[in-house]
């Protein structure tokens, strides 16, 4: 079994979103680097629900972000385990903290803490906790309790240096004043962030926790409160952020961003995995293309990069489009009928009796389809018989040999019940033969009277998936155009 490099215990990994809202491209990468580093050591994935902020906490939300993991194939070991399902536990450890005098009950009301911190600002001082209640007297204590205060308890927050060795970043150093004695437990019983993330991580048995950039600020607090309470500090890998390629955080405002409208919009899954490894990782040997086992393989902590990753569309279709290149076809069948259906190209009754034309179909677009969507755009010559005419289809029109190419193509027609691979060829010999056209003057008026297009897939599938007859009143129509 591989090591880690980095320890020899177990390795246990966690995920741990805020159900605020959608699982965002950002929060799928910090799931995935989690995952994959879980299952390349064998080790233990844990998903856990921060959901202490119960304001912003939404049920949907929790659900929606399990069902995105599921469809990413993101299989978590343990949980999800919800943090208000812990709130005792967090109670418990600050009342330690406080008998062992490692934390201090804070009387001060909102009000009281913003005139201060407002206080600070006007003085150009960097605003914190100013310290008022670090050494109140018992009497004072008893003065505020009899006004009916509801105490927070904050962490005594030690005057020292503190240095965090970041696997991706490595070491980073902050000063002894970077924090002031911050909250560990509010007024209404519920942890802050910081306290909740170091009780967990430790009673979870959590190794490296893996998570966005933006918590790197938070990591010293933490690392605090895991020495101050004797707990062995995990290991920290802090993933770079995603840009724009306006190189802007990444927002909605440049685009989809949540997993499950890139579901919608027709992205694959294993494509998602694919390209969202690629922020921020870099594969040895420049290869781009991974199945999630191949990820899993190739993946390490060390081509991590520690700059920001730009997000890229067009680089994600391409993922896309060569991941549906090398799907079987039954598969992609079955992921592009919700798209023929909402087309209106097929229901539930020729789904199953037309299977084989639509294994033929899928086969034939296959090479055109950036994402599972376009296959409403790409099905329609075979669906649609009204002919919807393009520039060069027109113009073949026009042209001197197309009503004999239409005339001859009608009475070959008549002599099969079906084109298939092996007869379709001459079939178009025989047309040619009767018309007297050849090359362009052939080729471009066929495929414009049984589809309005001057190109588009080989005529071999066109004319091997439609019926003779379907054919024959697509061009009695083209034949209108023309008189027209
Ligand atoms: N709940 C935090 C978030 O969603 C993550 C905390 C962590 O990974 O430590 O951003």
């Amino acid at each position: 079994m591989p090591t880690d490099g980095f320890i020899n215990a177990e390795v246990k990994v966690r995920f741990a979103p805020s159900p605020t809202g959608y699982l965002h491209i950002g929060g799928a990468r910090t799931a995935l680097f989690n995952y994959l580093y879980a299952r390349k050591f064998n080790g233990t994935f844990l998903l856990r629900i921060e959901d202490t902020d119960i304001k912003r906490e939404k049920e949907d939300s929790i659900v929606r972000i399990l069902e995105d993991m599921k469809w990413l194939g993101l299989s978590w070991d343990e949980g999800p385990v919800r943090q208000t399902q812990r709130l005792d536990i967090y109670k418990k450890f600050a009342e330690e903290m406080l008998e062992k005098g490692l934390a201090f009950k804070c009387y001060c009301t909102p009000e009281e803490l913003e005139t201060k911190r407002q206080k600070m600002k006007d003085e150009k001082l960097n605003p914190r906790y100013d310290g008022t209640c670090r050494h109140l007297t018992p009497e004072q204590t008893a003065q505020f309790e009899a006004e009916g205060r509801k105490p927070a308890i904050r962490f005594r927050v030690p005057d020292r240096k503190v240095t965090v060795n970041d696997l991706v970043r490595g070491e980073v150093i902050y000063d002894e004043d970077f924090a002031g004695d911050f909250v560990i437990l509010k007024s209404d019983g519920t942890p802050s962030y910081n306290f909740a993330v170091v009780i967990d991580d430790y009673q979870m048995g959590v190794t490296i926790v893996m998570r966005g950039e933006e918590h790197l600020v938070n990591t010293p607090r933490q690392v605090l409160l895991y020495e101050a309470m004797g707990f062995q500090v995990p290991q920290f890998a802090h993933i770079s952020m995603i840009l724009s390629p306006s190189r802007e955080k990444l927002s909605k405002r440049h685009g989809t961003v949540a997993v499950d409208l890139f579901k919608q919009e027709g992205y694959l899954p294993e494509a998602m995995v694919n390209y969202i490894a690629l922020l921020g990782w870099s594969p040895p040997e420049g290869k781009e293309l991974f199945s999630l086992d191949e990820l899993i393989e190739a993946f390490s902590l060390d081509r991590v990069a520690k700059n920001p990753a730009v997000y890229d569309v067009e680089k994600l279709k391409w993922i896309n489009s060569q991941h549906i290149q090398k799907m079987d076809n039954e598969k992609l069948l079955e992921l592009l009928i919700p798209y023929l259906k909402s087309a209106g190209f097929v229901n539930d009754e020729t789904v199953v009796s037309k299977r084989e034309t639509l294994l033929k179909i899928t086969e034939a677009l296959k090479p055109r389809l950036v994402l599972l969507s376009d296959v409403a755009r790409e099905a329609a010559i075979f669906f649609d018989d009204e002919l919807h005419f393009d520039e060069q289809g027109k113009e073949a029109l026009g042209w001197e040999a197309t009503p004999a190419v239409f005339d001859a193509f009608l009475e070959v027609l008549d002599e099969y019940e079906s084109l298939t691979a092996d007869n379709f060829m001459e079939a178009i010999k025989k047309i040619q033969k009767k018309s007297g056209a050849k090359g362009k003057n052939l080729y471009v008026p066929l495929r414009a009277g049984i589809t309005g297009q001057g190109h588009g897939i080989d005529m071999s599938w066109i004319m091997t998936i439609l019926t003779p007859e379907q054919m024959k009143n697509r061009l009695k129509s083209a034949k209108q155009m023309v008189l027209a």
